[in-house]
């Protein structure tokens, strides 16, 4: 399948490129080893318009389609998979809902600032109790006159602690399981909201991992999002555009490494020769450009049909799903093709090979998106 971007799809993917080879390739290394939050990157990021990027001019965004979206994801996580993943939370995870589920007034008050970059989102549903299992929330919200008071946790959040704005999931109604879950906006700010543990992680250093308690956090009436109860349900759906930028992410991870894989067997040589020259070697490079690819199209395709059906959950798990396993895959290779320089930290391969790990885990382990798409296959 051979995609022919539009004349802005390729004027992104040209600028993205640019900024991620200027901007983020350089400091990679050392937001990696100092575990920092990259707050220069994300400046960046609002700066080119990438804060809100698939979100309507009108409400402060870029107005650019799902595929630029991704291929600027793709093109962001090729250097730097940290900046890959704030940007992808931020996108799909809480610009997107709000567009979507949102009133008039929760758009004017929370998405034009989040979608012009002035402020940063975060998605919160998982907690220790409830991770592939969603929709065993414990944490609670109850109606107090014209406020909510939610009671409860959440962990591993993404931007958690960096982000000025939340979308948390909460029961409203324990009785009914899933469908007794609503989705709430939740400003940093709120009395009794606070951020606990930070998380210590083998990749994706830089990304801020958080945990968030809530103890009488006390909310507005006018900051449940959606309708009382469809909380679960908005959070799959808002998942399902997520797992897109997550495959792009893996997709761009790949290609980052293969890139530079290609690169150093052709200048390091053994016995005389290029190691590129060795067949074994080069069969390795057929195999990873192959799989690449066949990623690249899964995720493009996802992207597409996101922007002409509403129905994607498929294709954004296969997505995801291929993406990841075939990242991991890569930079499995990539490390090897380098022999040992490849497993020291002069070169990027490892830290690309310990990023491309979370790929398979978060936004729904590789399980969970065999899970989704044989019930698709099964139930048609
Ligand atoms: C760095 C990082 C960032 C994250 N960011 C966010 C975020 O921004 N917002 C958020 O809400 N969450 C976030 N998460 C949470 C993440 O989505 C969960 O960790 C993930 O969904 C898995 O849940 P779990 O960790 O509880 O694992 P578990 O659900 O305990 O799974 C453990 C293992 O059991 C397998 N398993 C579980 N159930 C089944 C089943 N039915 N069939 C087969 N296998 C099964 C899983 O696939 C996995 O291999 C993040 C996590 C990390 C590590």
């Amino acid at each position: 399948m051979e995609f022919q971007l539009s004349k802005q799809q390729k004027m992104i993917k040209k600028m993205v490129r640019e900024l991620t080879e200027n901007e983020f390739k350089p400091i990679a290394k050392e937001i990696d080893e100092t575990g920092r939050f990259p707050h220069e990157n994300v400046e960046k990021l609002r700066k080119y318009g990438l804060l809100g990027m698939n979100i309507p001019r009108e409400y402060g965004g870029a107005g650019a389609d799902e595929l630029s979206y991704v291929i600027a994801i793709e093109e962001i996580s090729r250097y730097c998979a940290t900046t890959g993943v704030i940007c992808s939370a931020h996108n799909s995870l809480v610009c997107w809902p709000i567009y979507y589920y949102g009133t008039e007034e929760q758009k004017e008050k929370f998405l034009k600032p989040l979608a012009r970059g002035d402020k940063l989102g975060a998605f919160a549903l998982t907690e220790p109790n409830a991770g592939s299992d969603a929709a065993n929330q414990q944490t609670k919200a109850v109606k107090e006159n014209d406020y909510w008071i939610i009671n409860g946790s959440k962990i591993f959040i993404t931007n958690g602690g960096m982000a000025d704005i939340y979308i948390i999931f909460a029961k409203t109604d324990a009785s009914k399981g899933p469908k007794g879950i609503s989705a709430f906006i939740v400003e940093r700010d709120s009395p009794g909201f606070k951020i606990g543990k930070i998380e210590s992680k083998m990749g994706i250093r830089g990304s801020a991992t958080a945990e968030l308690i809530f103890e009488d956090m006390k909310i507005p009436e006018e900051n449940l999002l959606g309708k009382l109860n469809d909380g679960f349900k908005i959070a799959l759906k808002t998942l399902d555009g997520g797992r897109i930028g997550i495959a792009a992410q893996a997709l761009g991870i790949a290609q980052g490494a293969f890139d530079e894989t290609v690169n150093y067997i052709k200048q390091r040589e053994q016995f005389g020769r290029p190691i590129a020259k060795f067949q074994s070697v080069q069969f390795e490079i057929a195999e990873m450009k192959t799989k690449l690819e066949a990623a690249r199209a899964l995720v493009y395709n996802a992207a597409l049909k996101k922007m002409h059906s509403n129905d994607y959950t498929l294709e954004a798990a296969m997505a995801k799903y291929y993406a990841s396993d075939i990242a991991m895959e890569i930079t499995r290779k990539a490390v090897q093709l380098h022999g040992g320089y490849g497993y020291t930290k002069e070169y990027c391969v490892e830290r690309m090979m310990r990023d491309a790990k979370i790929t398979e885990i978060y936004e729904g382990t590789t399980e969970v998106q065999k899970i989704v798409i044989a019930a698709k296959v099964l139930n048609r």
